[in-house]
């Protein structure tokens, strides 16, 4: 059965000001251990180590696009759009709330080494033996696997999962304001109030009132700015990387039958690619950090120097050139290799290309992943047709290709590099 709350409950929070909870069963999915766990997780994953302000985690992140959202629901309601169907509103605030359950710790590299995906994970918490599982199916016997069809964008109703999951969603909203807060930049400030006053719901879609077109350019180019100063920056990546070599090297070492001075469960069933979901909700950024920690005295050296690097942060260097073919790589590994060095460990090409606005390029065709506007007479266009600055950025390929390498190792055996391999580390 769902209840109202007695009594509104708030929580301060420095970008949102007050989320607010109105409903008893978001209050009880909030203190459950699975949603306490995302305390736990960063945001940003390694990008501490860039900007020291980035510590915030998954749990604020969640209950600002929860806040996000039942924003945009209390407005349509209030407004009395008929294309909103009301009966939503709990599906999707749950939706909103639970949408990043499944992170585990420092996910894009432990997804990248492990062959994992959040979304997936979120799903089977949903539905698997969980407490979260217990409060949803107090609403109804159907309700875990409906909030389960939003996150993985099955659901019936398009226009549930459109406020969930699209360009201009509140996920997305929250992130930029979040992020830009934690890490101190000035980008990322969008004028969040005035996008949510231009939301309409139309027809199975959210569309944006043709006037709030500045408004969501702005927002469109503050998250080209974040992508290339926060969540690209070269420091994060190099950071990235070490990280995904400590678990490529621990699963390595795992399966070679090493036996390691230190190890704590459930990395054994990760390292087997068998994690249960109960493992998987035990693995959180506090485990992997003691691990990390207690590995800096590991006997296998390649383990222990990784480790020290990520947790006394000594960073791989890097150089940035514009492009590089695929026989320039193998020439600099072969040098490496001759000159007793790891090309597997000790050179990683990084080109991160993965753009936010590629979704924008005019002429593909009417998906999830538009932006649309709509004008005076109820015509609906696509945001990059009518906005030169959104046509613009749409498409580029802006990606550099960044090499990654231990400086100290390198620096070492310099001189026995052939000219032209000198050539492209020592620059920068
Ligand atoms: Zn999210």
């Amino acid at each position: 059965m769902h209840l109202p709350i007695t009594e509104e409950k708030v929580f301060k929070d420095p970008v949102h000001n007050y989320i607010h909870v109105q409903d008893d069963i978001i209050w009880r999915l909030i203190n459950t251990p699975e949603f306490q766990r995302l305390r736990r997780v960063r945001q940003l994953g390694t990008s501490y180590l860039t900007f020291h302000g980035a510590e915030h985690s998954r749990f604020s992140h969640s209950l600002g696009v929860y806040e996000i959202t039942r924003r945009i629901i209390s407005q349509f309601e209030r407004r009395g759009y008929p294309d909103w169907p009301k009966e939503e509103r709990l599906l999707a605030l749950c939706a909103a709330l639970l949408h990043d359950l499944g992170h585990g710790p420092f996910s894009h590299s432990i997804e990248e080494a492990f062959q994992m995906n959040h979304e997936d994970w979120t799903c089977k918490i949903l539905l698997g033996d969980t407490f979260v599982n217990k409060v949803l199916l107090e609403v109804a016997a159907d309700f875990p696997q409906r909030v389960a069809s939003v996150i993985d964008k099955t659901y019936e109703k398009p226009i549930v999962i459109n406020l969930v999951t699209s360009p201009l969603d509140a996920d997305r909203m929250d992130y930029l304001l979040r992020d830009a807060y934690y890490t101190g930049v000035n980008y990322g400030k969008i004028d969040m109030d005035r996008i949510l006053r231009m939301l309409r719901p139309f027809r199975d879609r959210v569309v944006v009132k043709e006037s709030g077109m500045h408004a969501v350019e702005d927002y469109l180019m503050s998250r080209y700015q974040m992508y290339w100063q926060i969540y690209f920056h070269p420091v994060t990546r190099s950071s990235e990387i070490i990280l995904r070599q400590i678990f490529r090297r621990a699963k390595e070492l795992y399966h070679a039958g090493y036996t390691f001075h230190f190890m704590v469960e459930p990395l054994p069933a990760l390292f087997e690619g068998k994690l249960t979901v109960g493992q998987y909700l035990r693995l959180d950024e506090a485990l992997i950090q003691t691990a990390f920690l207690q590995w800096t005295s590991e006997e296998d050296e390649l383990l222990r120097d990784l480790c020290g690097r990520f947790i006394h942060r000594r960073l791989y260097k890097y150089v940035e050139i514009d492009n590089i073919d695929k026989e320039t790589v193998d020439a600099i590994r072969q040098a490496f290799r001759a000159s007793g060095l790891n090309p597997a460990y000790d050179l990683e090409i990084d080109n991160p290309t993965d753009l936010p606005y590629d979704e924008f390029h005019s002429g593909s065709s009417q998906n999830n992943k538009q932006i649309l506007l709509l004008d005076r007479h109820d015509h609906v266009r696509e945001l990059s047709e009518v906005s030169d600055i959104v046509r613009s950025i749409s498409g580029i390929q802006h990606g550099r290709y960044r090499l990654y390498f231990p400086e100290e190792k390198v620096r070492k055996v310099f001189d026995t590099l052939p000219e032209d391999i000198k050539a492209i580390l020592g620059q920068g």
